[in-house]
């Protein structure tokens, strides 16, 4: 099948190669000239493991290309998979108008049938408005359906789970656009459920909120731990171990952050809200998720003495978890923002994210030198392996936060670091 991707961004260009992998010809289109120069030379402009190398096949194999010309696209595509960006507007709501532009020039280009697919997460709705966005611009009434086909991959193992999904979730109500979505699906072994739009819309959101909520839920735990002195981590094993809960998204940290959480959480409490139903768990799941850096910063403060003034920090991760470059909404910038507003020395470190706002650092060693603590922020494998004997000389202070509780306290206390955790 020939298959249009419109926004080749971390979840168009990850879902086009996949559909290469699964033997479909695909077209990603973006307004973007850099992303598509970079693509059409195999360079993929994001970090994530192994889509570089699966993109440099493709496009060596002619499976995938990249275009900015919208109408030829349009025009010579039946099947288009809409996914572009849906960012938090002001109050809360997910900001439609990307999705209305693509859908407008839809509209405005198509010349015979369209299968238009939303892979954005949309709010309730979307698929109707789509339609209406769609109709509204065609000068001849061509027919089309669309299809909301939300995704469920993670940053950092996006490959992975794009190629291997948990479920796929085909939202219509047409039964020639559930032939063609079978089809284009026909490889996958997992379940594939089949509902209409809203239902498929809310899964979506349903699925983050639950996500979401399951962090701060045991975030929060960890500050009843931590003044009962009980290791969360302990607490997180053996509740993980009852299928009923499962291990996932059950470790406490810094909090939650991403381009998908944060917005979605505050997206579905914004719809419930318009429809004068307060959602109160999914506003506690965000408010415990703003607490959290805030926790660490206190427990910062009290190991430091209380005024963190020209103390210098060494922040390890800027990035929201580890394998990604992605910064939105991390929560190491909240705590930068704070430690800034501390009037603390900042020096921060990330093997792959970047940000022009503070000093960074290239070496952990670096970001070490002379610093009053190091806090890790992002849960980067590499900061597991530090040697920290060898660190330890060049700090002011031996003190360490873990964030992530990723480090081994008892290895980091026997070599003589001040180690705390979030409860741990
Ligand atoms: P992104 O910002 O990385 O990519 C969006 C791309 O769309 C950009 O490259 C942008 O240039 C392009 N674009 C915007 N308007 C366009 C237009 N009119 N025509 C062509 N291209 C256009 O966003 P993302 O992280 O890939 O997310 C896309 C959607 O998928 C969002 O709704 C997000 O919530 C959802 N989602 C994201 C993830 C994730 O982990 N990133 C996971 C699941 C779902």
């Amino acid at each position: 099948m020939k298959i249009l991707i419109v926004g080749t961004g971390y979840v168009g260009t990850t879902t086009g190669l996949v559909f290469c992998e699964m033997g479909h010809q695909v077209t990603g289109l973006d307004l973007d000239d850099k992303k598509i120069q970079a693509l059409k030379e195999g360079n993929l402009h994001f970090y994530e493991p192994g889509l570089d190398k699966l993109l440099q096949k493709h496009v060596a194999a002619k499976q995938i290309t990249f275009t900015k010309d919208t109408e030829s696209a349009v025009n010579e595509h039946d099947v288009i998979f809409i996914c572009v960006g849906t960012p938090q507007s002001a109050d809360g709501s997910a900001d439609l108008s990307y999705v209305q532009n693509v859908a407008e020039t839809i509209g405005t280009y198509m010349n015979r049938y369209k299968v238009i697919v939303t892979k954005s997460t949309v709010p309730v709705g979307t698929a109707d408005l789509v339609r209406q966005w769609v109709s509204r611009k065609q000068t001849t009434s061509i027919p089309f359906d669309v299809v909301s086909n939300p995704e469920f991959l993670r940053e950092g193992s996006a490959l992975h789970d794009a190629l291997n999904p948990d479920r796929i979730v085909i939202g219509t109500t047409s039964n020639k656009a559930k032939k063609v979505m079978r089809e284009l699906y026909q490889t996958f072994t997992c379940p594939i459920l089949e509902t209409n739009p809203k239902a498929s819309e809310m899964i979506k959101y349903a699925s983050n909120s639950f996500l979401a909520a399951k962090i701060s839920f045991i975030n929060e735990l960890s500050r009843l731990c931590d003044v009962l002195n009980i290791h969360v981590n302990d607490v997180s094993a053996g509740m993980g171990l009852d299928h009923r809960i499962g291990p996932h998204f059950l470790k406490a940290g810094i909090g939650y952050g991403g381009s998908c959480f944060p917005k979605d959480v505050s997206a579905l409490i914004k719809t419930a809200k318009d429809h004068k139903l307060p959602l109160s768990i999914l506003e506690s799941v965000g408010k415990v998720n703003a607490e959290q850096p805030l926790f660490l910063l206190t427990k910062m403060k009290e190991v430091l003495g209380g005024d963190l003034k020209n103390k210098t920090i060494a922040v390890l991760g800027l990035a929201f978890k580890a394998n990604t470059d992605d910064t939105r909404e991390s929560p190491s910038l909240v705590l930068v923002e704070r430690l800034a507003a501390e009037k603390a020395n900042i020096k921060i470190h990330d093997p792959v994210a970047k940000t022009k706002a503070y000093p960074q650092s290239e070496t952990i060693e670096e970001a070490a030198a002379k610093a009053d603590a190091i806090v890790i922020c992002t849960d980067w494998d590499q900061y597991k392996q530090v040697d920290w004997e060898q660190l330890k000389p060049l700090m002011n202070q031996p003190i360490i936060i873990d964030g992530r509780n990723m480090l081994d306290k008892d290895k980091l206390q026997r070599l003589g670091f001040t180690y705390i955790g979030i409860a741990n």
